[in-house]
């Protein structure tokens, strides 16, 4: 559909090593090394830049026009997932080798932030793919687990995060799916709660304990497809994001083959905190890029809205909720490129991190639930779409870590630097 990008892409930097599909946006470039030394935070590559162009144009066009029976259907259009796979924007990081993009982590975040402007639900879909499940084969997988896999999450199959459980949410290492080995297999059994994708995927990552007297050493990350017997006991219906897939799985004398343990026995722990301190700034750019399709849609009905003579929008009251609401989204977005930013230069990014998520989702609240006022009684109708944002703001506050265990990691941080 947008192959010139992908052909613009490819005159601007030779791309090394072949792709397994010709894909809108690809490129072996990873982090900026054409980036001047010190730079604003809002300075992307060409390539960043192209892909933004490029995933605008796929929200807005394809995903845009299916939004509101999606959310109305509470079910992810199938052709928005293809869609997606078609795009290159399910191995947004992954090598050209196994299928994917091989661009930067700012580009995932590109993705995620633009995604998120028409469609918080299709934006946390692609997020949870690549930030978190393509992320884990990436760092932790053997070659034969990335051979296999990451070629078939970039190409066609879903992916799902696997960790909490109904008794185990922030706490998440308490959880009780237990992993007992049966000579060259895995016995899973237990219960998933609250699972995005997983109505949708195929591959899953499952967090089981295999040794309970061990606590939360005892944590394994294991690879399950489909096929192998999981079952889906319950899709929940939410307040927001309701295009979104999330599921209760159950467990019961589950074979998953030894080779399928990812990262080793006892490791799943330390996998589970490092992806999601990355996952953060995803959910970050999902509340960012919604904040900026609420304040979108709402701002130039303002202008032009007229009430006593004039455009709603040039009454001072309003003029000045605007400009609160422009600084704030600004702010979040820097919060979130700069997260970024030090996470693919390699320093300390967990406290940014947590700040980027715990703000964007203020944020997000905020600048979406004034988005329905300004637009007074047709913001609070279905017509315009605005009361969707609002709805669907409400999560950023509660996934991957909930507000409060934001500000406990920060408070961590300062207490750490000051005492
Ligand atoms: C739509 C949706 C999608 C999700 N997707 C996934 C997914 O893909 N994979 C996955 O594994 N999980 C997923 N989750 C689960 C999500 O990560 C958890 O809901 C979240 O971590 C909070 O856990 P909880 O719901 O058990 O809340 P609880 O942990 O029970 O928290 C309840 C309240 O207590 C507060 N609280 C808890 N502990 C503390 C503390 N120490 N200090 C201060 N306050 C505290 C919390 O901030 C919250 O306000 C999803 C959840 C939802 C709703």
């Amino acid at each position: 559909m947008f192959r010139g990008v992908i052909q613009a892409a490819r005159t601007l930097r030779p791309r090394t090593k072949p792709s397994l599909r010709c894909r809108t946006f690809a490129s072996t470039s990873l982090v900026r090394s054409d980036a001047p030394t010190v730079t604003s935070l809002d300075t992307f590559t060409e390539e960043e830049v192209m892909l933004r162009d490029a995933v605008q144009k796929f929200a807005t066009e394809v995903v845009g026009p299916k939004v509101r029976d999606m959310d109305e259907n509470e079910m992810m259009d199938p052709s928005v997932i293809s869609g997606l796979f078609e795009q290159g924007l399910m191995g947004i990081e992954t090598s050209a080798d196994h299928g994917g993009a091989e661009s930067s982590f700012t580009s995932a975040i590109i993705a995620i932030e633009e995604l998120a402007k028409v469609d918080p639900s299709v934006s946390v879909l692609c997020d949870v793919h690549n930030t978190l499940v393509n992320t884990v084969f990436r760092k932790y997988g053997s070659k034969e687990q990335q051979d296999k896999f990451l070629p078939l999450l970039a190409e066609s199959k879903l992916g799902s995060f696997c960790l909490s459980e109904p008794a185990s949410g922030s706490d998440a290492f308490a959880l009780q799916t237990r992993a007992t080995k049966d000579g060259d297999n895995w016995i899973i059994n237990g219960s998933k709660m609250w699972i995005t994708n997983s109505y949708e995927a195929e591959v899953f990552l499952i967090f089981a304990n295999v040794d309970p007297s061990k606590g939360y050493k005892g944590i394994t990350c294991f690879i399950a497809t489909k096929d192998m017997g999981i079952q889906i006991a319950k899709k929940e219906q939410k307040l927001g994001i309701r295009a979104s897939s999330t599921c209760t799985l159950n467990f019961d004398d589950m074979k998953i083959p030894a080779e399928n343990v990812l990262g080793g026995e006892g490791k799943g722990y330390k996998i589970a905190i490092e992806i999601l301190n990355e996952g953060r700034i995803g959910i970050a750019a999902q509340m960012l890029g919604l904040a900026q399709g609420a304040f979108n849609k709402a701002v130039p009905y303002t202008y032009e809205r007229k009430q006593f003579g004039q455009p709603v929008g040039t009454f001072q009251g309003m003029q000045f909720q605007i400009a609160q609401a422009a600084i704030e989204i600004e702010t979040a977005r820097l919060l979130t490129y700069n997260a970024a930013r030090r996470k693919e230069e390699g320093r300390s990014f967990t406290k940014e991190a947590a700040m980027a998520k715990y703000w964007a989702s203020v944020v997000a609240q905020r600048v979406s639930g004034q988005a329905i006022e300004w637009a007074g009684g047709v913001g609070f109708t279905r017509e315009t779409g605005i009361e969707k944002y609002w709805r669907d703001s409400k999560i950023g506050a509660i996934y991957e870590g909930t507000s409060n265990i934001q500000l406990q990691t920060i408070a961590k941080f300062v207490q750490k630097e000051h005492s």
